[in-house]
């Protein structure tokens, strides 16, 4: 379950110019978001942060626990907790990550750890596709049991693969009950399912229709990708952008 390290809050804001964590108590600063005032806040047991006096401005954030805080310390805070404003509906809501591409659509990427409706999936995919490219990373680790049944499901045998736009896809059934999989399967967007140190991009029916089209409830497929190749796919060009360094990043 979450141990949430983090009540609903943002671990970095602008303050005199930088983007960072708070560093002692009574400091305040603006939300860039909606402009009114954040005071620091430094729990003796969690991570420091920043909270909004009078409610949080993007109703989609949520508590957040080690598994957020670790996916976004890879990144630069500079393109972690974007601000992004709607121009016609005024509305607001930060990216957990964003990383602007040289000549391009941008990169968002969603951490979710709790489950969402399928309303406001398909809100969140409408509103950050408006201008970016968008990417899920769902955690499919947040409880034993999930983790236990998705982890009982991964079969890469050859007899499964399947080969679509020059990846390999590997055909698998969720053969217990209930499987938040079917939903996902119908993003528009790219969907990444993390399950310890491994990812796996889900086919889905935005980005292989073919094959997503025949299947069958609980069925799904899978191409596995390492850390590091989604960590650059979320980067893109952008030296910059993640805070591994160069070296590791060439070592592939
Ligand atoms: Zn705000």
């Amino acid at each position: 379950m979450l141990l949430a390290i983090m009540e609903r809050g943002m671990i970095s804001a602008m303050i005199e110019g930088e983007k960072r964590p708070p560093k002692v108590k009574g400091e305040q600063t603006i939300c860039v978001g909606c402009g009114s005032t954040l005071r620091a806040v430094m729990p003796q047991f969690k991570v420091a942060h920043w909270r909004h006096n009078c409610g949080d401005c993007d109703p989609w954030s949520e508590p957040e626990g080690e598994w957020h805080l670790g996916w976004k310390s890879f990144f630069n805070p500079r393109f972690c907790e974007v601000f992004m404003r709607d121009p016609e509906s005024q509305e607001i809501h930060r990216a957990d990550v964003l990383c602007p591409q040289s000549g391009g659509e941008g990169v968002v990427l969603e951490l979710q750890h709790s489950p969402i409706s399928e309303e406001e999936r398909i809100a969140r995919e409408v509103f950050y596709t408006k201008e970016n490219r968008m990417f899920w990373l769902l955690n499919m680790g947040r409880t034993s049991a999930l983790s236990f049944n998705f982890s009982s499901c991964l079969n890469f045998s050859e007899a499964n693969r399947i080969e679509i736009g020059g990846r390999d896809f590997y055909r698998m059934e969720w053969f217990m009950r209930g499987t938040m999989l079917d939903k996902w399967k119908q993003s528009r967007v790219h969907v990444f399912l993390n399950h310890g140190p491994f990812i796996f991009y889900l086919a889905t029916m935005a980005a292989c229709r073919s094959l997503v089209g025949g299947q069958a409830k609980g069925e799904f497929a899978l191409a596995r990708l390492t850390v590091l190749e989604f960590l650059r796919a979320v980067a893109g060009d952008d030296p910059f952008a993640l805070t591994i360094s160069s070296a590791e990043s060439e070592g592939g």
